[in-house]
This record gives structure tokens, C-alpha cells and sequence, in this order.
């Protein structure tokens, strides 16, 4: 198994026998491959699935590649599948027009199948990469903000649609600035990452922890009311309370949290990310290291 194996490749061709030998082929290299005859039929194809890939020929009736490629530019759904030219036209002037459209490649027919195996490949690795680049926290390793927001956006359609409870809890490290100050950024980052790790270690499976910025996390809690997560809240500050840090083995760090749950506070991430924030801040206006998950008064 290769770390692109499994990976789903949308082959575009009105040429069947060339699309039949050419799926034939990645797919036995490990590769799970759809087949549509126009763009037409890809952009139908599209509206259900979303490939890793998308390998295409130029020249088809009904829709050819270049209309296709430019659609699928203008999409922001679609915009950052990968995308490969497949083309019997081979021209410099064929080939430049077709990478001007934004494409990774640009391969001519007749094509050896390992060649075009191994630039799906390259292709599928580098994708791989900017996608960990973009869904992972650099420095904590815990999910990026904006991977994090998608997960949650998600996770509010399934409450919206069966009715079932989810809950975040919005996290934020006391007194941070302190220890930056006292024993300089680079054991704060190390604290920021043992944070992390912690809660990682904490929580379900299903659960989730990304880094929103500076100290601040949230944790998703998928099936979970609001008590069930309070607990799991509890369970993770008592926790942090008592990490050491070999560094500086004085130090200990705490936590203040808030709590929010769909569907009963709201079904919009921005009304949850509001109810939990307002409740860390009264946790922090408490005393800190405590987890709110109600108000005391209402705001
Ligand atoms: P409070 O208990 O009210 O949350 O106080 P605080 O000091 O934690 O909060 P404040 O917002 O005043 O300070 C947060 C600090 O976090 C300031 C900033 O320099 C630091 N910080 C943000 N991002 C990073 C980072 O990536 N690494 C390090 N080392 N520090 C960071
Ligand atoms: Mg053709
Ligand atoms: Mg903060
Ligand atoms: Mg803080």
C-alpha cells in the first residue's frame, strides 16, 4: 500500500477503448476510478461525488475538457481538485492553452500507462501534502481552524437533519502571556503543544480538538448532550491541571472552558461559537481554571 492507494481518480474520455485500458490499468495500481464519456456527464458525476483526481481528455463531443476544466474553476466545490489533461492534442499552443486553465499536467497520447501512472502519482502526493498543510495545526498538530469550522458545519447539518445533540466546548489557556513572559515563546509553544496533545489523549475517538488560534481551542463532541460534555470538559482541565513540563518543572498550566450544545442553544456554528465563548468568559471573570456550560445570568 502506498500512501496514495485507495485515492479516488475520475477518468474523462470519449475515446472508450483508451478509457477502458487506462482504468483498467490504475486500478490495478490501487486506485478506486470512475469513468464519464463527456464533461457533461462528469459535471453530473461531480454534483454526487468528489474524486482526488481528475484525469481528462480535451477533445469530446457534448462538452469537451477545456469547457469542463473552466466550470469547474469557477466552482469553489471544485476548485481544488487536482487535475490532469490527457490529450491527443500536442501542439505547444494545445499545451499551453490547456496549463494557462490551471491544470497540474499536461500529458500527451499516446501515453504509456506508467508514465501517466506515475504523474497521477506526483500529482495525488503534492495534493496530499497542501491538504496537511491546510487541515493540521503546525505547530500543536490538532486540526486547523479552518478544518475544524468545516468538521463543525458538518456536524450542525446531521444535528439539523436528525435531530441529534452536539455539543463544542470552547477552550482557553489561563494566564498564557505569563508564562511567554516568564519563560520565553519557545516553552510557551512547548506548552501549547502538550495542551493539545492532552486533550487529544482525552477524548473519544469521534471527537475532535483543532486549534482556533494562539491558546484557544475547540473540541467537538459528536452524540453528545450538554452534561455528557460538561464531563468530558471537567475530565480534560483536571487533567491539563496536572501535566508537567520537564523544562520548567514548577510550572502548571490551566484551562477555563465553556460549553455549547446544538440543537438546543442554536444550529448555527457562529450562535454555538458565541454561547461558548460568552461562557468562557465568565469562567475567566470566575476565577479560572473551570469550565461553565451555563450562564449564571443571562447576556
Ligand atoms: P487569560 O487567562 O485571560 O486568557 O490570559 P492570557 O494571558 O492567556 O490571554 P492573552 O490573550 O492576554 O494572551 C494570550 C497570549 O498567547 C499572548 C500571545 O503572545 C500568546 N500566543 C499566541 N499564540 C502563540 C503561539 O503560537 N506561541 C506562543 N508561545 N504564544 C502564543
Ligand atoms: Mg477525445
Ligand atoms: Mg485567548
Ligand atoms: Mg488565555
Amino acid at each position: 500500500m502506498n500512501k496514495v492507494s485507495g485515492k479516488r481518480i475520475l477518468l474523462v474520455d470519449d475515446d472508450r477503448i483508451s478509457l477502458g485500458f487506462i482504468a483498467a490499468y490504475l486500478r490495478r495500481e490501487g486506485y478506486e476510478v470512475d469513468t464519464s464519456e463527456n464533461g457533461e456527464i462528469a459535471l453530473e458525476f461531480l454534483e454526487e461525488n468528489i474524486p482526488h483526481l481528475i484525469i481528462c481528455d480535451v477533445e469530446m463531443p457534448v462538452m469537451g475538457g477545456k469547457e469542463l476544466r473552466k466550470s469547474l474553476r469557477n466552482n469553489s466545490k471544485f476548485r481544488l481538485i487536482p487535475f490532469i489533461f490527457l490529450s491527443g492534442k500536442t501542439d505547444a499552443h494545445d499545451i499551453i492553452e490547456g496549463l494557462n486553465l490551471g491544470v497540474d499536467d499536461y500529458v500527451t497520447k499516446p501515453v504509456s500507462h506508467v508514465e501517466l501512472g506515475a504523474r497521477a502519482r506526483a500529482t495525488l502526493e503534492r495534493q496530499a501534502l497542501y491538504e496537511d498543510l491546510l487541515n493540521y495545526d503546525h505547530l500543536t498538530g490538532v486540526l486547523s481552524r479552518r478544518n475544524i469550522e468545516s468538521k463543525l458545519k458538518d456536524e450542525l447539518v446531521r444535528v439539523k437533519r436528525y435531530g441529534r445533540p452536539f455539543s463544542l466546548i470552547m477552550v482557553d489557556i489561563d494566564h498564557f502571556k505569563k508564562i511567554n513572559d516568564r519563560y520565553g515563546h519557545l516553552f510557551g509553544d512547548l506548552v501549547l503543544e502538550k495542551v493539545a496533545k492532552n486533550m487529544s489523549q482525552k477524548i473519544r475517538d469521534v471527537d475532535y480538538v483543532g486549534r482556533m488560534g494562539g491558546e484557544e481551542f475547540v473540541i467537538g463532541l459528536p452524540e453528545t448532550p450538554r452534561q455528557a460534555a460538561f464531563e468530558v470538559a471537567e475530565k480534560v482541565r483536571k487533567s491539563i491541571s496536572e501535566v508537567t513540563y520537564e523544562e520548567n518543572p514548577e510550572v502548571r498550566v490551566t484551562i477555563s472552558g465553556g460549553v455549547s450544545c446544538a440543537p438546543d442553544e442554536g444550529d448555527q456554528l457562529n450562535q454555538l461559537l458565541e454561547i461558548a465563548d460568552k461562557k468562557l468568559y465568565q469562567a475567566k471573570g470566575d476565577g479560572r481554571n473551570r469550565i461553565i456550560d451555563e450562564l449564571t445570568e443571562p447576556s
